[in-house]
C-alpha cells in the first residue's frame, strides 16, 4: 500500500491517541500491558503540536488520521526514577519521512505533556528523495546515493509532502 493507500484507510477514530497532559499519558499507560510498554510505539506530533501515540507497526499517516504531521517516528518509554521518561526517539516513518530537524517538535510536545526526554533523535534517519525515480531512499553511512537507482541524493532533507498534492 502507498500513503495515498493508507490514507483513505484512516478513519479519524482510527487516528493514534492524542496526549496533551500528563494525566492522559497515565491513562493512556494503564491502559497497556507491561509487555506492551517494553516495545517502542508509533508516534506522530499532529499539526497542532499534540503527540499522538498508536501501538507498534501501525501505519504513522493512519495514527495521524490521514493528516499532515510535524513529526513522526517510533518512541519507547521506560520507568526512571519512579517516572515515566521517553527512552528511544527515532523519526523513522517511511509514511512521512520527516527530517531531522522535526525533533524540535517532538521535544515540544513532550516537553507539553511534562515527560523526561533526551536531548534529540537517539536514531536519527536521513530520509532524501531521489531526484531521477522519485522514490524515497534513506542515507547510510553518509553515502548519498539512491539505492534503487544509483543516482546522487542531494545533501538537503527534500522529502517536503506540501509539494505533493
Ligand atoms: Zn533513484
Amino acid at each position: 500500500m502507498g500513503p495515498a493507500d493508507i490514507k483513505a484507510a484512516a478513519r479519524p477514530e482510527c487516528g493514534g491517541r492524542p496526549i496533551r497532559t500528563a494525566a492522559e499519558f497515565d491513562g493512556w499507560v494503564k491502559e497497556r500491558s507491561a509487555t506492551e510498554l517494553t516495545e517502542p510505539f508509533t508516534f506522530v506530533v499532529d499539526t497542532d503540536g499534540v503527540l499522538r501515540l498508536a501501538p507498534r507497526r501501525s501505519e504513522h499517516v493512519a495514527c495521524a488520521g490521514g493528516d499532515r504531521v510535524l513529526s513522526a517516528g517510533e518512541i519507547g518509554f521506560v520507568r526512571e526514577a519512579g517516572r515515566w521518561v521517553a527512552g528511544e526517539v527515532t523519526n523513522h516513518s517511511t509514511g512521512y519521512c520527516p527530517e531531522v530537524e522535526s525533533w524540535s517538535a517532538v521535544a515540544e510536545s513532550l516537553d507539553h505533556v511534562g515527560l523526561g526526554r533526551p536531548s534529540a533523535f537517539t536514531h536519527e534517519v536521513h530520509f532524501r528523495r531521489c531526484p531521477d525515480c522519485q522514490d524515497n531512499s534513506i542515507v547510510r553511512e553518509g553515502y548519498y546515493v539512491c539505492v534503487f537507482c544509483g543516482a546522487n541524493l542531494p545533501e538537503t532533507w527534500n522529502v517536503d509532502p506540501a509539494d505533493e498534492d
